[in-house]
Protein backbone atom coordinates (compact mmCIF):
# COMPACT_ATOMS: atom_id res chain seq x y z
CA UNK A 1 0.00 0.00 0.00
CA UNK A 2 1.39 3.63 -1.24
CA UNK A 3 2.26 5.74 2.54
CA UNK A 4 2.01 9.13 2.89
CA UNK A 5 4.80 11.38 1.84
CA UNK A 6 5.02 14.67 3.46
CA UNK A 7 6.55 17.61 1.71
CA UNK A 8 7.81 20.78 4.01
CA UNK A 9 7.90 24.28 2.84
CA UNK A 10 9.06 27.22 4.07
CA UNK A 11 8.67 29.90 2.45
CA UNK A 12 10.37 33.42 2.54
CA UNK A 13 10.30 36.65 0.44
CA UNK A 14 12.19 35.78 -2.53
CA UNK A 15 12.98 32.09 -1.89
CA UNK A 16 10.80 28.84 -1.37
CA UNK A 17 12.72 26.02 1.05
CA UNK A 18 11.16 22.70 0.94
CA UNK A 19 12.26 18.84 2.18
CA UNK A 20 10.22 15.96 0.82
CA UNK A 21 10.13 12.58 3.45
CA UNK A 22 9.05 9.55 2.49
CA UNK A 23 7.38 6.49 4.43
CA UNK A 24 5.98 6.46 7.72
CA UNK A 25 9.65 7.06 9.36
CA UNK A 26 9.91 10.94 7.28
CA UNK A 27 13.25 9.31 5.76
CA UNK A 28 14.81 12.40 3.47
CA UNK A 29 13.56 12.57 -0.01
CA UNK A 30 14.81 15.47 -1.19
CA UNK A 31 15.73 19.03 -0.32
CA UNK A 32 15.79 22.24 -2.29
CA UNK A 33 15.04 25.99 -3.02
CA UNK A 34 13.19 27.71 -5.56
CA UNK A 35 15.51 30.93 -4.97
CA UNK A 36 14.74 34.28 -7.08
CA UNK A 37 10.82 33.96 -7.26
CA UNK A 38 10.25 37.95 -7.36
CA UNK A 39 12.71 37.64 -10.45
CA UNK A 40 14.00 34.77 -12.18
CA UNK A 41 13.41 31.61 -10.26
CA UNK A 42 15.79 29.58 -10.49
CA UNK A 43 14.57 25.47 -8.96
CA UNK A 44 16.89 23.43 -7.15
CA UNK A 45 16.93 19.96 -5.72
CA UNK A 46 19.16 17.48 -3.97
CA UNK A 47 19.04 13.98 -2.95
CA UNK A 48 20.07 13.33 0.99
CA UNK A 49 23.49 12.67 -0.31
CA UNK A 50 23.93 16.29 -1.82
CA UNK A 51 23.30 14.71 -5.78
CA UNK A 52 21.85 16.97 -7.86
CA UNK A 53 17.71 15.96 -8.73
CA UNK A 54 17.29 19.18 -9.75
CA UNK A 55 18.67 22.36 -11.22
CA UNK A 56 15.86 24.61 -13.53
CA UNK A 57 15.76 28.23 -14.57
CA UNK A 58 12.30 29.70 -15.09
CA UNK A 59 12.13 32.40 -17.74
CA UNK A 60 11.85 36.12 -15.64
CA UNK A 61 7.86 36.75 -14.53
CA UNK A 62 7.20 33.34 -14.11
CA UNK A 63 3.95 33.50 -12.23
CA UNK A 64 4.08 31.81 -8.23
CA UNK A 65 1.53 29.49 -9.27
CA UNK A 66 3.45 27.78 -12.27
CA UNK A 67 6.81 27.80 -10.10
CA UNK A 68 4.99 25.86 -7.54
CA UNK A 69 3.23 23.76 -9.99
CA UNK A 70 6.69 22.73 -11.44
CA UNK A 71 7.94 22.26 -7.39
CA UNK A 72 4.97 19.43 -7.07
CA UNK A 73 5.61 17.60 -10.33
CA UNK A 74 9.16 17.36 -9.14
CA UNK A 75 7.55 15.62 -5.73
CA UNK A 76 5.36 13.91 -7.94
CA UNK A 77 8.46 12.37 -9.94
CA UNK A 78 9.80 11.20 -6.65
CA UNK A 79 7.62 9.92 -4.35
CA UNK A 80 9.16 6.54 -4.79
CA UNK A 81 6.19 4.69 -4.56
CA UNK A 82 4.36 6.82 -2.00
CA UNK A 83 1.88 9.56 -2.31
CA UNK A 84 1.49 12.76 -1.81
CA UNK A 85 -0.06 12.75 1.51
CA UNK A 86 0.02 16.64 2.74
CA UNK A 87 1.83 19.72 2.71
CA UNK A 88 3.03 21.28 5.89
CA UNK A 89 3.96 24.90 5.49
CA UNK A 90 6.02 27.01 8.24
CA UNK A 91 4.31 30.09 8.61
CA UNK A 92 5.67 32.93 11.32
CA UNK A 93 2.59 34.48 13.43
CA UNK A 94 -0.04 32.29 14.55
CA UNK A 95 -0.91 35.34 16.82
CA UNK A 96 -2.39 34.52 20.35
CA UNK A 97 -5.09 32.30 18.97
CA UNK A 98 -2.61 29.24 17.82
CA UNK A 99 -1.03 27.49 19.95
CA UNK A 100 -0.23 24.54 18.07
CA UNK A 101 -0.02 23.31 14.42
CA UNK A 102 -3.27 23.32 12.37
CA UNK A 103 -5.12 21.93 9.50
CA UNK A 104 -5.76 24.89 7.11
CA UNK A 105 -9.18 25.59 5.81
CA UNK A 106 -11.03 28.56 4.59
CA UNK A 107 -11.45 29.68 8.39
CA UNK A 108 -8.28 29.41 9.05
CA UNK A 109 -7.01 31.28 6.68
CA UNK A 110 -8.82 33.97 7.19
CA UNK A 111 -7.73 33.70 10.73
CA UNK A 112 -3.79 34.05 9.70
CA UNK A 113 -4.49 36.50 7.30
CA UNK A 114 -5.84 38.33 9.68
CA UNK A 115 -2.68 37.97 11.27
CA UNK A 116 -0.39 40.00 8.87
CA UNK A 117 -0.66 43.34 10.46
CA UNK A 118 1.27 41.54 13.30
CA UNK A 119 4.25 40.57 10.24
CA UNK A 120 3.53 41.82 7.07
CA UNK A 121 7.01 41.18 6.18
CA UNK A 122 6.62 37.52 6.49
CA UNK A 123 2.90 36.18 6.90
CA UNK A 124 1.52 37.35 2.96
CA UNK A 125 4.85 35.18 2.21
CA UNK A 126 3.87 32.04 4.14
CA UNK A 127 0.70 32.19 3.12
CA UNK A 128 0.76 32.89 -0.61
CA UNK A 129 1.53 28.41 -1.50
CA UNK A 130 -1.14 27.69 1.34
CA UNK A 131 -3.14 29.74 -1.03
CA UNK A 132 -1.67 28.61 -4.29
CA UNK A 133 -1.98 25.19 -3.60
CA UNK A 134 -5.67 25.32 -2.00
CA UNK A 135 -6.13 26.88 -5.51
CA UNK A 136 -4.62 23.73 -7.60
CA UNK A 137 -4.86 20.99 -5.24
CA UNK A 138 -7.76 21.31 -3.29
CA UNK A 139 -7.88 17.63 -2.73
CA UNK A 140 -4.27 18.04 -0.46
CA UNK A 141 -4.67 18.92 3.28
CA UNK A 142 -2.17 21.22 4.42
CA UNK A 143 -0.79 21.79 8.45
CA UNK A 144 -0.07 25.55 9.02
CA UNK A 145 2.93 25.06 11.61
CA UNK A 146 3.69 28.36 13.69
CA UNK A 147 7.39 29.96 14.84
CA UNK A 148 5.64 31.55 17.75
CA UNK A 149 3.62 27.92 18.84
CA UNK A 150 6.59 26.86 20.58
CA UNK A 151 6.21 29.99 22.98
CA UNK A 152 3.01 29.99 23.36
CA UNK A 153 2.90 28.83 27.28
CA UNK A 154 5.61 31.63 28.27
CA UNK A 155 4.57 33.42 31.20
CA UNK A 156 3.02 36.98 30.93
CA UNK A 157 5.69 38.65 32.50
CA UNK A 158 7.98 37.53 29.41
CA UNK A 159 5.30 38.35 27.00
CA UNK A 160 4.84 41.62 28.49
CA UNK A 161 5.56 45.22 27.42
CA UNK A 162 5.26 47.44 29.68
CA UNK A 163 2.95 49.67 27.90
CA UNK A 164 -0.94 50.63 28.63
CA UNK A 165 -3.21 47.50 28.74
CA UNK A 166 -5.33 48.72 25.66
CA UNK A 167 -2.35 47.79 23.74
CA UNK A 168 -1.09 44.84 25.23
CA UNK A 169 -5.03 43.74 24.56
CA UNK A 170 -4.64 44.59 21.10
CA UNK A 171 -2.15 42.48 20.77
CA UNK A 172 1.12 44.39 20.98
CA UNK A 173 2.98 42.08 23.34
CA UNK A 174 6.04 39.34 23.03
CA UNK A 175 5.42 36.56 20.87
CA UNK A 176 8.71 35.07 20.16
CA UNK A 177 10.26 33.41 17.00
CA UNK A 178 11.90 30.60 15.56
CA UNK A 179 9.73 28.37 17.34
CA UNK A 180 10.18 25.08 14.98
CA UNK A 181 13.89 24.98 15.60
CA UNK A 182 13.55 25.69 19.16
CA UNK A 183 10.72 22.50 19.25
CA UNK A 184 13.44 20.17 17.29
CA UNK A 185 16.19 20.88 19.32
CA UNK A 186 14.11 20.23 22.98
CA UNK A 187 12.83 17.11 21.52
CA UNK A 188 16.65 16.22 19.89
CA UNK A 189 18.25 17.17 23.60
CA UNK A 190 15.58 14.62 25.14
CA UNK A 191 16.82 11.94 23.16
CA UNK A 192 20.74 13.08 23.08
CA UNK A 193 20.95 14.19 26.78
CA UNK A 194 17.47 13.76 28.87
CA UNK A 195 18.65 14.55 32.08
CA UNK A 196 19.92 18.16 30.39
CA UNK A 197 16.36 18.38 29.09
CA UNK A 198 15.07 18.32 31.93
CA UNK A 199 16.83 20.85 32.99
CA UNK A 200 17.62 24.98 32.35
CA UNK A 201 18.81 25.61 28.64
CA UNK A 202 19.41 28.23 26.40
CA UNK A 203 19.03 27.20 23.05
CA UNK A 204 20.89 29.97 20.93
CA UNK A 205 20.05 30.06 17.29
CA UNK A 206 22.23 31.99 15.12
CA UNK A 207 21.83 32.11 11.53
CA UNK A 208 20.97 34.96 9.33
CA UNK A 209 17.95 35.90 11.89
CA UNK A 210 19.12 35.26 15.50
CA UNK A 211 17.51 34.47 19.05
CA UNK A 212 17.89 32.54 21.94
CA UNK A 213 15.35 30.74 24.23
CA UNK A 214 15.10 29.82 27.60
CA UNK A 215 13.99 26.27 28.48
CA UNK A 216 12.91 24.45 31.48
CA UNK A 217 12.17 21.30 31.16
CA UNK A 218 11.75 21.78 27.28
CA UNK A 219 9.29 24.18 27.27
CA UNK A 220 10.09 27.52 26.58
CA UNK A 221 10.01 30.29 29.60
CA UNK A 222 11.09 33.19 27.88
CA UNK A 223 12.83 34.49 24.39
CA UNK A 224 15.12 36.89 22.80
CA UNK A 225 12.77 38.25 19.72
CA UNK A 226 9.46 39.68 21.08
CA UNK A 227 6.65 41.31 19.00
CA UNK A 228 8.59 41.04 15.76
CA UNK A 229 12.18 38.94 14.56
CA UNK A 230 13.70 42.16 14.74
CA UNK A 231 14.33 42.23 18.79
CA UNK A 232 17.16 40.89 20.65
CA UNK A 233 20.28 39.47 19.27
CA UNK A 234 22.44 41.59 16.17
CA UNK A 235 21.85 39.58 13.12
CA UNK A 236 22.49 39.38 10.04
CA UNK A 237 21.07 42.21 8.67
CA UNK A 238 18.71 43.45 11.55
CA UNK A 239 19.58 45.52 14.46
CA UNK A 240 18.48 43.68 17.64
CA UNK A 241 17.06 45.29 20.45
CA UNK A 242 17.39 49.02 20.16
CA UNK A 243 16.38 51.74 22.63
CA UNK A 244 13.07 53.11 20.74
CA UNK A 245 14.35 56.52 21.46
CA UNK A 246 16.66 56.16 18.44
CA UNK A 247 13.76 54.94 16.17
CA UNK A 248 12.39 58.28 17.69
CA UNK A 249 15.34 60.46 17.11
CA UNK A 250 16.07 58.73 13.05
CA UNK A 251 12.59 59.88 12.33
CA UNK A 252 11.82 63.37 14.40
CA UNK A 253 15.53 64.46 13.55
CA UNK A 254 16.38 62.74 10.75
CA UNK A 255 13.20 63.23 8.78
CA UNK A 256 13.32 59.23 8.37
CA UNK A 257 10.16 58.04 6.71
CA UNK A 258 8.54 54.36 8.67
CA UNK A 259 9.98 52.69 5.16
CA UNK A 260 13.23 54.11 5.23
CA UNK A 261 13.40 52.85 9.03
CA UNK A 262 12.50 49.84 8.69
CA UNK A 263 14.71 49.38 5.67
CA UNK A 264 17.56 50.30 7.86
CA UNK A 265 16.67 48.18 11.30
CA UNK A 266 15.98 44.71 8.85
CA UNK A 267 18.44 44.87 5.77
CA UNK A 268 21.10 47.27 6.68
CA UNK A 269 22.03 46.85 10.18
CA UNK A 270 23.34 43.98 12.49
CA UNK A 271 26.80 42.44 10.92
CA UNK A 272 26.56 43.96 7.58
CA UNK A 273 25.98 47.30 9.09
CA UNK A 274 28.46 47.49 12.06
CA UNK A 275 31.22 45.68 9.63
CA UNK A 276 29.85 47.58 6.20
CA UNK A 277 31.64 44.12 4.62
CA UNK A 278 28.74 41.48 5.08
CA UNK A 279 26.20 39.76 6.85
CA UNK A 280 28.17 36.22 6.36
CA UNK A 281 30.03 35.42 9.65
CA UNK A 282 32.45 33.21 7.09
CA UNK A 283 33.52 36.41 4.96
CA UNK A 284 34.06 38.57 8.36
CA UNK A 285 36.24 35.64 9.93
CA UNK A 286 38.73 35.67 6.94
CA UNK A 287 38.33 39.48 6.71
CA UNK A 288 41.15 41.44 8.05
CA UNK A 289 39.36 44.63 8.27
CA UNK A 290 39.03 45.59 11.65
CA UNK A 291 35.81 46.72 11.53
CA UNK A 292 34.73 42.97 10.64
CA UNK A 293 36.20 41.75 14.14
CA UNK A 294 34.29 44.68 15.90
CA UNK A 295 30.58 42.78 14.58
CA UNK A 296 32.04 39.37 15.14
CA UNK A 297 33.23 41.14 18.62
CA UNK A 298 29.45 43.02 19.05
CA UNK A 299 27.33 39.75 17.86
CA UNK A 300 29.42 38.00 19.79
CA UNK A 301 28.61 40.28 23.57
CA UNK A 302 24.86 40.84 22.59
CA UNK A 303 25.04 36.94 23.21
CA UNK A 304 26.47 36.65 26.46
CA UNK A 305 24.82 39.97 27.62
CA UNK A 306 21.06 38.06 26.88
CA UNK A 307 22.85 34.79 28.13
CA UNK A 308 22.85 36.54 31.55
CA UNK A 309 19.32 37.94 31.31
CA UNK A 310 17.78 34.45 30.00
CA UNK A 311 20.20 32.86 33.47
CA UNK A 312 18.52 34.85 35.59
CA UNK A 313 15.03 34.35 34.44
CA UNK A 314 15.98 30.27 34.35
CA UNK A 315 17.02 31.08 38.14
CA UNK A 316 20.55 29.58 36.71
CA UNK A 317 21.68 27.37 34.08
CA UNK A 318 22.44 23.79 33.01
CA UNK A 319 23.11 23.32 29.38
CA UNK A 320 23.52 26.13 26.09
CA UNK A 321 23.19 24.44 22.76
CA UNK A 322 24.31 26.24 19.67
CA UNK A 323 22.13 25.33 16.49
CA UNK A 324 21.57 27.29 13.00
CA UNK A 325 23.96 28.52 10.34
CA UNK A 326 26.54 30.29 12.64
CA UNK A 327 25.99 28.11 15.73
CA UNK A 328 26.76 24.96 14.29
CA UNK A 329 29.61 26.15 11.55
CA UNK A 330 31.40 28.84 12.98
CA UNK A 331 33.74 27.20 15.76
CA UNK A 332 35.35 30.32 16.44
CA UNK A 333 32.16 32.42 17.56
CA UNK A 334 31.40 29.44 19.06
CA UNK A 335 34.60 29.51 21.01
CA UNK A 336 34.05 33.44 21.70
CA UNK A 337 30.73 32.73 23.36
CA UNK A 338 31.64 30.03 25.22
CA UNK A 339 35.24 32.30 26.56
CA UNK A 340 32.29 34.79 27.92
CA UNK A 341 29.96 32.18 29.82
CA UNK A 342 32.59 31.08 31.74
CA UNK A 343 31.35 32.56 35.28
CA UNK A 344 28.17 30.22 34.17
CA UNK A 345 30.72 27.40 34.47
CA UNK A 346 31.12 26.88 30.82
CA UNK A 347 34.37 24.86 30.17
CA UNK A 348 35.18 24.45 26.56
CA UNK A 349 36.55 21.63 25.12
CA UNK A 350 38.46 23.05 22.38
CA UNK A 351 39.31 20.34 20.35
CA UNK A 352 35.58 18.96 20.52
CA UNK A 353 34.60 22.53 19.69
CA UNK A 354 36.75 22.35 16.46
CA UNK A 355 35.63 19.07 14.93
CA UNK A 356 31.86 20.38 15.46
CA UNK A 357 28.59 18.40 16.34
CA UNK A 358 28.06 17.00 19.78
CA UNK A 359 29.20 17.47 23.16
CA UNK A 360 31.58 20.57 22.84
CA UNK A 361 32.18 20.90 27.14
CA UNK A 362 34.79 19.39 29.05
CA UNK A 363 33.92 16.74 31.62
CA UNK A 364 34.35 19.11 34.89
CA UNK A 365 32.42 21.70 33.07
CA UNK A 366 29.40 23.24 35.35
CA UNK A 367 27.43 24.15 32.00
CA UNK A 368 26.53 21.27 29.37
CA UNK A 369 27.29 22.38 25.60
CA UNK A 370 26.23 21.35 22.59
CA UNK A 371 26.18 22.05 19.41
CA UNK A 372 22.57 20.37 17.22
CA UNK A 373 21.83 20.45 14.45
CA UNK A 374 18.43 22.18 13.45
CA UNK A 375 16.14 20.66 11.05
CA UNK A 376 12.48 22.94 11.02
CA UNK A 377 11.40 21.61 7.68
CA UNK A 378 12.11 17.86 9.51
CA UNK A 379 9.55 19.32 12.34
CA UNK A 380 7.15 20.71 10.16
CA UNK A 381 7.01 17.01 8.45
CA UNK A 382 6.44 15.36 11.56
CA UNK A 383 3.68 17.59 12.79
CA UNK A 384 2.00 17.70 9.53
CA UNK A 385 2.09 13.80 9.48
CA UNK A 386 0.68 13.62 13.31
CA UNK A 387 -2.31 16.10 12.07
CA UNK A 388 -2.90 13.75 9.01
CA UNK A 389 -3.12 10.58 11.38
CA UNK A 390 -5.87 12.73 13.38
P1 LIG B 1 21.02 30.14 8.42
O1 LIG B 1 20.18 31.37 8.40
O2 LIG B 1 20.78 29.24 9.59
O3 LIG B 1 21.01 29.40 7.10
O4 LIG B 1 22.54 30.65 8.59
C1 LIG B 1 23.16 31.41 7.60
C2 LIG B 1 24.46 32.01 8.11
O5 LIG B 1 25.30 31.00 8.72
C3 LIG B 1 25.34 32.60 7.02
O6 LIG B 1 24.97 33.91 6.70
C4 LIG B 1 26.72 32.53 7.64
O7 LIG B 1 26.94 33.72 8.36
C5 LIG B 1 26.66 31.39 8.60
N1 LIG B 1 27.47 30.23 8.15
C6 LIG B 1 27.10 29.22 7.35
N2 LIG B 1 28.12 28.36 7.16
C7 LIG B 1 29.15 28.82 7.87
C8 LIG B 1 30.49 28.40 8.10
N3 LIG B 1 30.98 27.28 7.55
N4 LIG B 1 31.27 29.14 8.91
C9 LIG B 1 30.79 30.28 9.49
N5 LIG B 1 29.54 30.73 9.31
C10 LIG B 1 28.73 30.02 8.52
Amino acid sequence: MARDAILALNAGSSSVKFALFGGDGLEPAAHGEVEGIDAAAHFLARAPDGTSLADRRFPAGTRFAAVLDALLGFVADHLGGDRLGAVGHRVVHGGTIFDRPVRVTDAVLDALDALTPLAPLHQPHNLAPIRAIAASRPELPQVACFDTAFHHGMPVLATSFALPRDLTEAGIRRYGFHGLSYEFIARRLRDLAPKLAAGRVIAAHLGNGASLCAMAAGRSVDTTMGFTALDGLMMGTRSGSLDPGAVLHLITQRGMTAAAVEDLLYHRSGLLGVSGISNDVRTLLASADPHAAEAIDLFVFRIARETGALAAVLGGLDGFVFTAGIGEHAAAVREAVCDRLGWLGARLDRAANARGAGLISTPDSRLALWVIPTDEEAMIARHTQEILRG
